[in-house]
């Protein structure tokens, strides 16, 4: 901090839910001073709503598991449920990216993911497929956080089991049963 109170930096995050952290993590791996900013006293953002599940096409937990698919089968998916809003450009650095982010956090964080069983929503429309698609996050240790797990916003109560999100009750008990 310098001494008139400025803070700099050279990547300003705003915002502390997924895209925001994600961000974040990123450019400090990258060597870059990073500093998030959040309107709220809990980070978290909507993020910590979530059911947690990513879906992300052509994934390395599908591969490995041998579930057959294709880029050019996800992007007809894509095609078939977005109509007018699909956009080329995006759609393409998605498929070339998810991907690769799984893997980044995977191997520069200790985030670990599993293949979460569930289909597409549309899985008998063009492109869709009944399984390979969906990652959720495996349990974390949340007391690791230390004294920054009373920032954490809490999950909604309306959508626990057990105090935890339906989610990670689900990834626990298969992460046990395959254990
Ligand atoms: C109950 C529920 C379940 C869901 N389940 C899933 C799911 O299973 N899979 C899925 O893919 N999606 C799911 N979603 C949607 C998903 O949670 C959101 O799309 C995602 O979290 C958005 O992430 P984000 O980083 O863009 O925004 P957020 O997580 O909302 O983060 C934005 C942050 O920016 C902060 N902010 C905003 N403006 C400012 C400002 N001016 N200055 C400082 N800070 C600011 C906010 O306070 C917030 O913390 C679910 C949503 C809900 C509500």
């Amino acid at each position: 901090m310098a001494e008139n109170g400025t803070r700099h930096c050279d990547v300003l995050v705003v915002g502390s839910g997924a895209g925001g952290l994600a961000t974040a993590i990123v450019a400090r791996k990258a060597g870059l001073e990073v500093l998030v900013v959040e309107k709220e006293p809990v980070f978290g953002g909507t993020t910590a709503y979530s059911g947690g599940i990513l879906w992300i096409p052509g994934n390395h937990l599908a591969k490995a598991r041998g579930i057959e698919d294709s880029r050019e089968a996800a992007r007809t998916y894509m095609r078939g449920e977005a109509g007018n809003h699909f956009d080329e450009a995006r759609v393409e650095a998605f498929l070339e990216n998810g991907p690769r982010m799984l893997e980044f956090f995977e191997r520069e964080t200790e985030v670990k993911f599993a293949l979460a069983d569930y289909p597409d929503y549309h899985p008998d429309r063009n492109g869709g497929v009944a399984i390979g698609r969906s990652v959720s996050a495996l349990p974390y240790d949340a007391r690791r956080l230390g004294p920054e797990m009373r920032r954490l916003r809490k999950p909604l109560e309306t959508i626990t089991f057990l105090g935890m999100m339906f989610n990670s009750a689900i990834a626990d008990f298969i992460a046990i049963e395959g254990s």
